[in-house]
């Protein structure tokens, strides 16, 4: 089915934090008709600085970026927008890193940078897309050695 982008989730480290603000803000008539999921700082600066409404998880290194990759294995995330600081080693490097897989697994689009975010949200992908949901049911019927599963 071809559907539009709506479930946009917006994760910023702090350096980045500005950016991810100032760009919500340039494409806030777009992103105002998708439902925003963040992380809990994230979500709280881009609220009050955009007015926008978010739904926000915990924060990022309290398990909100696994939360997220939650939603993205539930099928409840459409695009994933994820400045992430390639200057500073993070405590929850690796919950950043299982964000990017399960992201990357899922076939869910990334944006690491404003750049790529720009890409995105004006490419006619954003308005239609049929992303390809991967089929993982060989993987998932697969024998586990040493056991009668
Ligand atoms: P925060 O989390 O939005 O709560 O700062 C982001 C992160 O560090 O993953």
């Amino acid at each position: 089915m071809t559907e539009s982008i709506r479930r946009v989730a917006l994760v910023a480290h702090d350096n980045k934090k500005v950016d991810l603000i100032d760009w919500v803000g340039r494409n806030r008539d777009l992103l105002a008709h998708c439902e925003l999921l963040t992380t809990g700082t994230t979500g709280k600066l881009v609220s009050q600085r955009t007015g926008l409404d978010v739904e926000r998880l915990q924060s990022g290194p309290l398990g909100g970026d696994q939360q997220i990759g939650a939603r993205i294995a539930e099928g409840k995330v459409d695009l994933l927008i994820f400045f992430w600081d390639p200057l500073e080693p993070m405590s929850h490097d690796p919950d950043i890193k299982a964000l990017l897989r399960i992201a990357t697994l899922w076939n869910i689009p990334i944006a690491c940078n404003e750049s790529s975010a720009d890409f995105m949200v004006s490419s006619p992908c954003f308005k239609q897309y049929t992303r390809r949901k991967p089929d993982f049911s060989i993987y998932q019927s697969r024998t586990v050695a040493g056991t009668d599963a």
